[in-house]
């Protein structure tokens, strides 16, 4: 009898060390707040990627309808996409059923590959994949050598309902307005509208205290931020920075920094002024007001000064 006791003592002992190892084996809950009735958010660090951020610098999150829910960018490692799915578990048992990727930067898309299973379906812009595909080999040999992240092929996972013009995913009771813009933060811009809370969901397209990021047209993003002003939503999401809750007044720094670009660029070229000139004049008299100007301004004069150059 005394046996029988001690040997159900450790089948109990066993069984809890067993529960214990797989519960630290499963990821942590990413950190969010939430923002609006439903939406959840994770603000990202205002950061350079880097081996200690592991590109986990965007802002990521999810919406809860009825029925199921629509995560928004994945984070920038399969790791942080598996912490964020554990966040979505933490808040509610519905499934998810949408990932939605706005874009191909990988700080939005490398978490993909932890809600791969049957049942979610993975939405972008229709030329989003074209641009995974292209930007695939440099993302992972980046995330490597720079990140010290060793990333397979499968980590990158595309679109497989597309979005042309506009998209409606119905989570039950709370519909998600999707839209692909034309060529602005990139040639593949996705930005989300929730009915119900009236947020508007922009991802990169706005930038609010971590300067703007050009890798796409700075006329095409002035354009598309035009069109978005008249959208009447009551809070905006950016892909960085915090979230902003007097659109369209929010979206004001950004068109100013990339006004200041246009003006400044067409300026000196209508001198015959130089690439080389624009670099070292265009836009310095912005730096005290943008977190990683230093990062990211020359990049953005070259790309600008590429696309007026032509006018
Ligand atoms: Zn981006």
């Amino acid at each position: 009898m005394h046996l029988i006791k001690r040997y159900i003592a450790w089948l109990w002992l066993i069984t809890l060390l067993l529960l214990h190892s797989q519960s630290s084996l499963a990821a942590a809950a990413l950190p969010v707040d939430e923002i609006a009735p439903g939406i959840y958010l994770h603000q990202g660090l205002d950061a350079f990627p880097d081996s200690r951020n592991r590109d986990e610098i965007a802002n990521i999150g999810f919406v809860v309808g009825d029925r199921s829910v629509a995560v928004i960018d994945s984070g920038g490692n399969p790791q942080q996409g598996a912490a964020l799915k554990a966040a979505v578990h933490q808040v509610t048992d519905k499934p998810i059923r949408y990932v939605v990727n706005t874009h191909v930067h990988p700080d939005h898309i490398l978490g993909n590959q932890a809600f791969k299973e049957a049942g979610v379906v993975f939405v972008g812009h229709h030329k989003l994949a074209e641009a995974m595909a292209v930007r695939a080999p440099h993302y992972l040999a980046t995330a490597q050598r720079d990140l010290g992240m060793a990333l397979g092929a499968d980590s990158v996972v595309p679109p497989t309902l597309t979005v042309t013009d506009k998209l409606d995913l119905d989570l039950g009771n709370r519909t998600l307005t999707l839209t692909a813009h034309r060529t602005a933060h990139t040639n593949n811009d996705l930005s989300i509208y929730d009915h119900k809370t009236r947020t508007l969901w922009l991802a990169d397209l706005l930038f609010v205290e971590h300067v703007p990021t050009l890798d796409g047209s700075l006329l095409g993003w002035l354009a598309v931020l035009e069109q978005l002003a008249g959208q009447p939503a009551k809070l905006a999401i950016p892909g960085h920075g915090p979230v902003q809750h007097n659109w369209p007044q929010a979206v004001l720094p950004e068109k100013q920094y990339l006004l200041m670009l246009r003006d400044e660029i067409r300026a000196l070229i209508k001198e015959g002024g130089s690439l080389e000139q624009a670099l070292a004049q265009v836009g310095q008299s912005a730096r005290g007001q943008w977190k990683l100007f230093d990062h990211y301004h020359k990049r953005n004069v070259s790309t600008a000064f590429a696309e007026l150059e032509w006018e």
